[in-house]
């Protein structure tokens, strides 16, 4: 299970990529993108997804 970036709705803040645990998130062609094979949604390090936590666009990380 992973979560993806809504591209239309994120603002390109920057918050969200070093609240990642695994290092999920980074910087490509402009966009912030989440890789799925390193996002396990925060499950058993965090009680939710921390870059859900710090976006402050509601649905913009949302079920890959
Ligand atoms: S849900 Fe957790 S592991 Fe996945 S991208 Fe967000 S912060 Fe990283
Ligand atoms: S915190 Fe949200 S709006 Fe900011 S870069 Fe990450 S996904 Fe985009």
């Amino acid at each position: 299970m992973a979560l993806k970036i809504v591209k239309s709705e994120c603002t390109v803040c920057g918050a969200c990529e070093s609240e990642c645990p695994n290092q999920a998130i980074s910087f490509k062609k402009g966009t912030y993108v989440i890789n799925p094979e390193k996002c396990t949604e925060c499950e058993g390090q965090f009680d939710m997804p921390q870059c859900v936590a710090n976006c402050q666009v509601d649905d913009c990380i949302v079920p890959a």
